[in-house]
């Protein structure tokens, strides 16, 4: 009989020539178990998704709730369905004040795009900058902001217009003008290999942006839901973005995005023309339910409590010869190594002996550490063993 890793690659659109090909059984809290049942710690979280660990029993219940009652309805933005509704109103909740008006999308892309375009239609420019090494999404205008001419060069004319400047470099700030219609900035830089800028940097960039009435947004799509040791990432640095960019853990596994502004800007996609953006399954009700679940269980459990220990134990006990630097905040880590022969090496070594780690896009010189919240100290401790003893080898 054919096996699945074959279907998989007949059938199934490849997007490289060597994927991982891990089968996954199934999947529970912090681990991912195989066909053979071999257990799999998992430190990438799915990419930033799994902040609460994997099938959550009350995301799972919420889930089973909301089946019972209905699936999709309608496109969004007609009908009042009280899942995104409701986590609608809990995520204001926990924003601050000047965030209170969501649009529920897909997907963190559909977040860009939606972004990219409010800004547009507000303050009625078109010049946006980025940031090289930025990754926004992999749709055109995502595309047009990322900031990376590899995986662009085969895809131009992209969006006219977008122009670069290096994260954390305060002499760039000066090409915010009264030209700029926004500037689209990860808070923390997740595929450059984990970037962090200093809090003097982020309040410059802010104070830039409210003087020349340039919109700014700040992509949490990756460090969002405590990953950087507060609820959201933007809380180190004392600013509030004008759009915030939500997706990844936001559906505690299930798939929904989120662009965030105040009501007035949100406004302008309301008329003149209508529709300034269409959805059919934004804040789909089984996505926006166990959204919501996954928030309480964060909130409640006090997830975010233990997340700066844990990193602090992380940067203790991974001490190697090979280690360059780790760099990153709270769960959000990167390991930078000297070659990416090295970090694929130390990936497939970890995973034989059942520790999943990866790399970025746009630093493959680099180790990704990411784990769901929920990791142990215990935890912790094997797989930095794990991984000490990969790099040994
Ligand atoms: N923005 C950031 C910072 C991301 O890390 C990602 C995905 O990795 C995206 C946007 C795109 O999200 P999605 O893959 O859901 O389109």
């Amino acid at each position: 009989m054919i096996s699945h890793k074959e279907l998989f690659l007949r059938n199934n659109a490849q997007t490289s020539t060597n994927p991982n090909l891990l089968e996954v059984d199934h999947a529970e809290g912090m681990y991912l178990y195989d066909k053979n049942g071999k257990s799999y710690m998992d430190l990438v979280s799915g990419f930033a998704v799994s902040n609460i660990g994997h099938r959550n029993p009350k995301v799972l219940d919420a889930i089973r709730g909301q089946l019972d009652k209905y699936l999709h309805l309608t496109v969004y933005g007609e009908f009042v369905q009280s899942p995104m509704v409701l986590f609608a109103e809990k995520l204001i909740s926990v924003l601050p004040g000047q965030l209170d008006n969501v649009y529920f999308v897909n997907s963190g892309t559909e977040a860009t795009e939606g972004a990219l375009k409010l800004a547009k239609r507000y303050t009625g420019r078109s010049g946006i900058i980025s940031c090289h090494h930025a990754y926004h999404g992999s749709t055109h205008g995502a595309l047009s902001v990322m900031g990376n001419e590899y995986y662009k060069q085969k895809y131009r004319p992209l969006l006219p217009d977008v122009r670069f400047i290096t994260f954390g470099r305060e002499e760039d700030l000066g090409m915010i003008t009264t030209q700029t219609a926004c500037v689209i900035m990860e808070t923390v830089q997740g595929e450059a290999g984990i970037r962090v800028a200093s809090a003097d940097y982020m309040q410059k960039l802010r104070a830039k942006c409210t003087a020349t009435g340039t919109l700014l947004i700040l992509d949490e799509i990756q460090a969002a839901f405590g990953r950087t040791g507060k609820l959201f990432a933007f809380e180190h640095y004392d600013i509030v973005p004008d759009i915030l960019l939500l997706a990844k853990a936001l559906g505690g596994g299930m798939p929904i995005g989120a662009f965030i502004a105040n009501r007035e800007v949100m406004g302008a996609l309301k008329e003149n023309p209508i529709l300034g953006h269409i959805t059919t399954f934004g804040g789909h009700p089984v996505s926006s339910v166990a959204g919501l679940a996954s928030l309480e269980v964060i909130l409640e459990e006090k997830l975010i409590d233990g997340v700066a220990a844990k990193e602090e134990l992380f940067r203790e006990l991974l001490v190697h010869p090979a280690i360059r630097e780790i760099r990153g905040k709270g769960l959000m880590l990167s390991l930078q190594l000297d070659s990416f022969e090295q970090v694929e090496n130390v990936s497939k070594r970890c995973a034989v002996d059942g520790v999943i780690i990866d790399w970025f896009l746009h630093c493959e010189t680099a180790l990704r550490i990411a784990p769901p919240l929920i990791i142990t100290e215990e935890e912790i401790r094997k797989a930095c063993a794990v991984i000490l003893k990969a790099l040994d080898n």
